[in-house]
């Protein structure tokens, strides 16, 4: 079993392990990311020195640092795979209508200003790309930015063009790509809440529900806080991490094999002094 820091400074070197230490320490992954993060952090300081812009970048720091900020930036890359693609099916269709409208609506794309005449379809290329910047930012379609079709041979098919652009582009396809995100940020905000819940109400350590511990003596609080005070595993993995191989005693060997494997049976899942006294208890 694990040896555990009596002292009654334990509890209050909780608040050293900071949220990124943590991740450091048990998530290979985190520690890759934190690197990537603070290596871009070093390089953008340097270059600032040569042009002041760069520094406006180190701002980034007050999304990383609040939790709370990041769970916003995270609930843009938490769906990132499903967000691309939906970006990547809403050009496809952008560039159909851009060749339907390059092959039959081109008139409707010149527009004259102060005198001069403004061709927004003359190749494909631009066609697209007028299609993307301000078809899509229209908020009723790409109909909203060219010239009215009425009394034109092609009316009735502009109409079922402008029609279609913003059924399927904006209501569709932009909603989808909103909900994504917002479903993503609703996702990871019940996941913290869960999270924070299943701490209040069961031990980290052994899981044992907050209804065993109230009804045995000291309760749940002191359970908590100082049989199975998780920070006390985590000083006991640091020290494992530190203290060199050929020092460990029986105990600290088990425990680090089975660390080196991210295996965590060492944890007395289910069980714990308390459970294991329960008869002594009631005698007493
Ligand atoms: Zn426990």
């Amino acid at each position: 079993m694990i040896t555990m820091i009596k002292d009654s400074e334990s509890s209050r070197n909780i608040k050293f392990i900071s949220g990124k230490e943590l991740n450091v320490l048990l998530n290979f992954e985190s520690f890759e990311k934190l690197f990537l993060y603070v290596f871009w952090y070093f390089c953008f300081s340097v270059i600032g020195n040569f042009n002041y812009f760069f520094f406006a970048l180190h701002l980034s720091d007050v999304a990383i640092s609040i939790k709370t900020l990041t769970t916003i930036l995270k609930s843009i890359t938490h769906n990132g795979k499903q967000l691309l693609l939906t970006i990547m099916l809403m050009s496809i269709v952008v560039y159909m209508y851009t060749v339907i409208a390059f092959n039959f609506f081109r008139k409707f794309y010149s527009k004259e200003e102060d005198g001069e005449l403004e061709e927004n379809c003359q190749d494909l290329f631009t066609c697209f790309k007028f299609h993307l910047y301000i078809g899509i930012r229209s908020g009723g379609g790409i109909g909203d930015e060219l010239e009215s079709p009425v009394g034109d041979d092609k009316e009735f098919y502009r109409i079922i063009f402008d029609i279609t652009f913003f059924f399927f582009i904006i209501v569709i396809l932009l909603a989808i790509i909103q909900g994504l995100i917002i479903d993503a940020f609703g996702e990871l905000r019940d996941q913290l809440e869960q999270v924070k819940e299943s701490l209040e109400a069961n031990c980290f350590i052994c899981g044992i529900g907050k209804e065993y511990f109230d009804k045995v003596p000291h309760g749940f609080e002191i359970h908590t806080m100082r049989e199975h005070n998780f920070a006390n595993y985590m000083f006991f993995l640091m020290h494992i991490i530190n203290k060199p191989d050929t020092e460990y005693t029986g105990q600290e060997t088990y425990v680090s094999q089975l660390y080196q494997q991210r295996c965590w049976e060492f944890f007395p899942t289910g069980d714990c002094f308390r459970k294991q006294h329960e008869g002594d208890l009631e005698q007493n």
